[in-house]
């Protein structure tokens, strides 16, 4: 059969139960122009000229392959020649182009093909040029594919159809060249890869990999940020000390010049005067302040328990033990490890300590090997140490390991310059919106004897917050002992101070009053006699 004698209206028909469109008996699939130049748009712009080059020229390819095979299937061809100009009827009732054949030479053997011709409004150019201008290069990548896979067909071997001139480019016409690979002097390889679709997988899994190992870096990276933005809202909270005093004021010039050192420091003061924020004040000056700062309360756990916290455990030590535990001096690194009442320490502990603090190594509970520890040492008591020593209490070589470098806090009472700047502090922490302290609140406050220091004036801020809300913190919103604490009704006097015989007459109208004017026992409970009383009062 000769390609002229293709009847055009026989190749494409209708599936007569369905309806749908046939070639031969391969079912179409009919797309207009916008649609198809829609996807070539959307390609070129999603994936760049290249990458949209390659897919299209693998689809064209495929299809040009595809449909060689499915036309010598319905008609046997006299000879390659007419099956490649059946190619160009295909083309051009498909609708890619009005393809002229103009030149065809082809060796008996099939090792040699030259094909020319030409396409005429190629759906390709005609679609991009309603989208964009004239374009450098040819760009009707599917036609060509789609002819280079089938003439490969017929040739049985790699046929390359490259497009020589476009429309695109602003030529009346398309111009094509087929020719074996070898003969454009571009290896198979090239157009492999081309029309293969690995190029793409390689590209999409090493962009993938890429991605992978992006998307990992971008959340260590996270991590580390939320991790240094914490450390340093730390730093500004757990590294501020809140002082007026001249007593605290020298204990921070003291702590910050040992900040920064690696001397072990202790902490003396008592309960609630800031211990383990003094200890975070020395870690976040410190040049190991990215290092952690762990911290243990001596007297919070029982002596075992504290060995294997402080000293870790090999599985299998104690019963419960069931997997090794590094303990808090390993753990630590280079940051601070804070022993908080140390005083509690047995004597075993005490001796366990003292050997760690002198081998700087380590031996787990139930272990053989030591580790070397690298953690600086700031320890914390509220108990004198030396009294302790001088009972036989405490080790004195354990003791001067630990206070290298001894920082003294004052109770709240020996520093009332703190308390309102405290007191403000922790309220504008606890609620910013509150109204502030009532001059008599304030008044109760620093009279107040603070036995539990900081830590209760803070729990007393926050207690009052909760009864005032926003509104002025007043007397009653105190907890009852303070607001009722038989504190010296002197300080009542505040800033009104009379002179002493002011405030005596003052004073014994008073206790007249609470005498319901019975002047013997007004007498009594001043400690003179009546007649003193009389004599003061006439004076008067
Ligand atoms: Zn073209």
């Amino acid at each position: 059969m000769r390609a002229c004698d293709l009847e055009r209206l026989e190749l494409i028909g209708f599936n007569r139960s369905s309806g749908l469109p046939l070639f031969g008996d391969y079912r179409m699939v009919m797309f207009g122009m916008p649609s198809l130049a829609r996807l070539q748009k959307d390609l070129i712009q999603s994936l760049g000229m290249e990458k949209a080059a390659i897919i299209l020229s693998r689809f064209g390819y495929d299809s040009g392959l595809g449909l060689a095979t499915t036309i010598s299937e319905l008609y046997d061809f006299d000879s390659p020649e007419e099956w490649l100009r059946a190619g160009a009827i295909l083309r051009t009732m498909a609708g890619f182009a009005n393809e002229e054949l103009i030149d065809i030479s082809i060796e008996p053997d099939k090792k040699m093909l030259k094909m020319t011709g030409r396409w005429r409004d190629s759906f390709e150019s005609v679609n991009w040029l309603s989208q964009f201008e004239p374009h450098e290069t040819p760009i009707c990548n599917i036609l060509a594919s789609l002819s280079s896979g089938f003439a490969s067909a017929v040739l049985g071997s790699e046929v390359l159809v490259r497009e020589m001139s476009c429309r695109a480019q602003g030529h009346e016409y398309c111009q094509f060249e087929a020719r074996p690979i070898s003969e454009w002097g571009i290896s198979a390889d090239d157009i492999h890869q081309r029309f293969d679709i690995n190029p793409l997988e390689e590209e999409l899994t090493r962009l993938n990999a890429a991605l992978h190992l992006a998307r990992e870096d971008l959340r260590r990276q996270n991590v580390e940020i939320s991790r240094l933005r914490l450390l340093t809202r730390q730093a500004e909270t757990d590294g501020e000390i809140i002082f007026r005093s001249d007593a605290m004021s020298r204990v921070l010039t003291l702590a910050s010049k040992v900040s920064p050192t690696r001397s072990s420091v202790l902490i003396q003061g008592e309960s609630g005067v800031g211990k383990e924020v003094m200890a975070r004040y020395i870690h976040r000056h410190s040049t190991h302040f990215l290092d952690p700062f762990l911290a243990i309360n001596c007297a919070a756990l029982p002596p075992g328990l504290l060995e294997s916290e402080l000293f870790g455990h090999v599985k299998g030590a104690f019963t419960g033990a069931d997997s090794n535990k590094k303990g808090l001096f390993v753990e630590a690194g280079e940051g601070t490890l804070f022993l908080d009442e140390v005083a509690e320490l047995t004597p075993e502990l005490q001796a366990k300590l003292l050997r760690a603090l002198q081998e700087k190594e380590i031996r787990p509970v139930g272990g053989l090997t030591v580790s070397p520890i690298h953690a600086r040492i700031v320890s914390a008591s509220n108990r004198d140490l030396r009294e302790m020593i001088s009972q036989g209490k405490f080790r004195e070589d354990l003791y001067y390991r630990l206070a290298v470098f001894p920082l003294f806090i004052s109770p709240l009472r020996d520093r009332r310059q703190d308390i309102l700047v405290l007191a403000r502090h922790f309220l504008s922490n606890l609620n910013p919106n509150s109204s502030g302290f009532s001059p008599d609140a304030l008044r109760c406050m620093e009279t107040y004897h603070w036995p539990g220091n900081v830590r209760e004036l803070s729990n007393w801020v926050e207690y009052a917050v909760i009864l005032a809300g926003n509104e002025r913190i007043m007397p009653e919103h105190l907890p009852l002992h303070m607001s009722n604490q038989p504190a010296d009704p002197l300080t009542i006097l505040g800033s009104d101070l009379p002179t002493l015989e002011e405030l005596e007459k003052r004073y014994i109208h008073l206790v007249l009053q609470n005498s319901a004017n019975r002047r013997n026992e007004a007498a009594k409970k001043l400690g003179i006699s009546t007649a003193t009383l009389w004599r003061r009062l006439q004076h008067q």
